[in-house]
């Protein structure tokens, strides 16, 4: 097999400006966007609870998100990486704790925006077939909640994963 000779280093941890135009960057700079829906917050990863424009969201839907414009998984740092998997381990725990949730679904395209997010959510017990994967927040069945439904749940969430986190200090 010919393998073409790498003519530059591996991808690795960039340094990346905020993009004014970026989605993701825009909650990091204006916090009060997200701020009543934070379920978890890091030196490098905000995570927030999604919300839908038309005011009806499925409940438990969370954004992982880097802090900073992180064009893709292949450029975070080990140390990003592993707080990433770490995330996506708690955020489901969480939610199987504070919803009727049967497991989760993970997923993230960096499509739309090319900053690093993935989404974490609860896959209920009685989805039918029609509404599962990326359409489970279509299905009319679907536990779903206004806005201050959502901030109930993302403080749930909050302190379900302080508790992990306490919980984790504690077994050191
Ligand atoms: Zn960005």
């Amino acid at each position: 097999m010919n393998v073409p000779e790498r003519s530059h280093p591996a991808p690795g941890p960039s340094l990346t400006e905020p993009d004014p135009k970026c989605h993701f960057c825009r909650n990091m700079a204006e916090p009060a966007r997200v701020r009543d829906r934070l379920v978890w917050e890091s030196a490098s990863f905000h995570v927030h609870h999604h919300v839908e424009e038309d005011g009806s969201s499925y409940l438990g839907a969370l954004l992982i998100q880097t802090k900073r414009h992180a064009p893709g998984l292949a450029e975070l740092s080990d140390a990003e990486a592993q707080e990433l998997g770490r995330l996506i381990h708690r955020t489901s725990r969480a939610l199987k704790s504070c919803t009727t949730a049967a497991w989760t679904y993970v997923h993230g395209f960096t499509e739309a925006y090319r900053h690093v997010h993935v989404f974490v959510a609860a896959r209920y017990p009685n989805t039918p077939k029609a509404y599962v994967r990326l359409a489970v927040a279509e299905w009319p069945g679907a536990p779903k909640g206004d806005h201050h439904d959502v901030i109930e749940l993302a403080r749930r969430l909050r302190e379900s994963m302080l508790a992990m986190e306490d919980g984790e200090a504690t077994s050191r």
